[in-house]
């Protein structure tokens, strides 16, 4: 089997690291930032790259830095999360290796050495299988799309890699993004859409999710009418999530949500037309008014 290196510079994706295990065999070198070594030990990883410095700007030379390490591993299968920064940062990585690189797959295979990467085409109308035929094949996989499993190597190998910035960016201040649960990581996600109405309404989700430790979610009409920010979004231009539970209150059930969050483990829907799609692919669905049922919860003692 053929080593799998999975670059998480930024954070850890336990999904894409147990994933990346499966298809090699177990051959996985994983880079992670400092701290994140038993995370990734515990989703097969048998070489660990723990990463000394937080790169924090210059995302071409961070870019040119990973090229050649990667040369000097002689990695020919190379992974990552479609983050933000991740989608900037391989682009440059395979330019700099000659390397066939396939954006937000959405399932991986290997076919003998070839690794067989499939991601939505034309709209969402077509799953298409991608191939590179470049010595070095890469992909981004949007972050949520694999469940982790533990898989724990029994010995893996640590090694520490220091990444100096030069003086050329300075961080003069520094604020999280955003609170709560990262959505892609979240076990409940509290999602919500257009029948939520307004900014109110996605404010009392939003508390209901804090009261869960779930994610917030939203439809993208929802993020494009101002109810919820972009970093909620759900769905084929948003996030991929897999949470264990996924409510959904006034949500109709677009293709386009729908890939973003069907592989969630139960579905619960909240419409009040009993004809919404999303009845057809929820495990439970309650015919009414999502504010109703979001009081409730909120009330609720045992939650
Ligand atoms: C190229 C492209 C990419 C897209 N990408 C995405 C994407 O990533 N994510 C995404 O979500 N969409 C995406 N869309 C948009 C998608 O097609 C849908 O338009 C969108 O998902 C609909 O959002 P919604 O369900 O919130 O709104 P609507 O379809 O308007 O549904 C609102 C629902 O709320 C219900 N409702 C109303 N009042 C209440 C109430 N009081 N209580 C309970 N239910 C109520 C209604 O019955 C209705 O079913 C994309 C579209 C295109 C063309």
């Amino acid at each position: 089997m053929k080593e799998i290196l999975v670059l998480c510079p930024f954070g850890a994706d336990p999904g894409l690291l147990s994933k990346a295990a499966a298809l090699s065999g177990g051959e996985v070198r994983a880079l992670v930032p400092q701290g994140e070594t038993a995370l990734a030990a515990a989703c097969g990883a048998a070489r660990i790259v723990e990463l000394q410095a937080a790169p924090i700007g210059d995302e071409a030379r961070f870019a040119a830095f990973l090229a050649e390490r990667i040369r000097g591993w002689s990695c020919p299968l190379v992974l990552a999360p479609a983050t933000v920064q991740m989608r900037n940062i391989m682009p440059m990585i395979a330019w700099h290796l000659k390397a066939g690189l396939t954006a937000d797959c959405t399932q991986l295979r290997m076919e003998g050495e070839l690794l067989i990467q499939t991601r939505p085409a034309f709209g969402n109308s077509l799953m298409a299988d991608i191939r590179a035929l470049s010595p070095i094949q890469m992909a981004t996989v949007r972050p949520g799309t694999f469940p982790p499993q533990r898989g724990e190597h029994p010995q893996p190998g640590v090694e520490r890699l220091v990444y100096c910035e030069e003086e050329r960016v300075t961080l003069l201040s520094y604020r999280a993004f955003a609170g709560g649960t990262p959505l892609s990581q979240a076990q409940i996600v509290v999602a919500g859409g257009m029948g939520v109405g307004s900014r109110e309404g996605f404010q009392k989700l939003e508390r209901l999710a804090d009261k869960l430790g779930a994610g917030l979610g939203a439809s993208r009409t929802a993020v494009d009418a101002g109810f919820a920010p972009y970093r909620c979004q759900v769905g084929m231009t948003g996030i991929t999530v897999c949470p264990r539970l996924y409510l959904a209150f006034g949500i109709s059930g677009a293709v386009q949500h729908l890939a973003g969050m069907s592989g969630s483990g139960k579905i619960v829907a909240v419409n009040s037309d009993p004809k919404a799609p999303i009845f057809d692919y929820a495990d439970y669905g309650i015919v009414g008014d999502w504010e109703a049922l979001a009081d409730k919860l909120l009330q609720e003692e045992i939650l």
